[in-house]
């Protein structure tokens, strides 16, 4: 599977989205593309760490949003850039 990706247009910033594993068949990639923050200008793609005025994203990292750095705060894995919050995976072990 060939899997779609956007990159942020805005200068010095390496935030890229890529097509999430589990997109839908039916549904558009710039569906998700939208749905993670992303907007597609006259001047092209906008990440959504540069929209928030956070960008432009310098170092990449885990964020399935932006693809920035993330750090580990107590409510989930926080990008430093477009602040995209992802929880951790439930604990096997209960
Ligand atoms: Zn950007
Ligand atoms: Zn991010």
């Amino acid at each position: 599977m060939i899997r779609d990706a956007v990159t942020c247009d805005r200068p010095l910033c390496v935030a890229v989205f890529l097509e999430p594993d589990d997109l839908p068949e039916e549904q558009e990639f710039e569906t998700a593309v939208a749905a993670a923050g992303w907007q597609h200008l006259p001047d092209g793609h906008a990440c959504p760490a540069c929209l928030r005025g956070k960008g432009p994203v310098a170092e990449r990292g885990e964020c399935p949003g932006c693809s920035g750095r993330t750090v580990d705060l107590p409510g989930g894995m926080t990008c430093e850039w477009c602040g995209h919050v992802e929880p951790y995976p439930d604990e096997e072990d209960e």
